[in-house]
């Protein structure tokens, strides 16, 4: 698709970085999918890739930890 950021790049699937602020802690899953733009890594993840994120998200806040970092699974299908 196009980048609706840049408007003059073309998304190609990849992989981000996706970090979590609540209170005082900070959650970054990394190797997330995601459709990154080529002009200017804008990067777009998909719905049922947010809904997951979310999850590792409240898994993560039950560490107690001030930061975690994770890598992206996908859920079993
Ligand atoms: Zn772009």
């Amino acid at each position: 698709m196009n980048c609706i950021v840049c408007h003059h790049g073309q998304t190609r699937p990849g992989t981000t970085t996706v970090t979590f602020h609540r209170d005082n802690q900070t959650v970054v899953v990394n190797e997330v999918p995601a459709e990154v733009c080529e002009n200017c890594g804008e990067a777009y993840v998909a719905e049922e890739v947010t809904t997951q994120l979310l999850d590792i998200a409240a898994q993560a806040r039950k560490a107690q930890a001030q930061v975690l970092v994770r890598v992206f699974a996908p859920a079993a299908a």
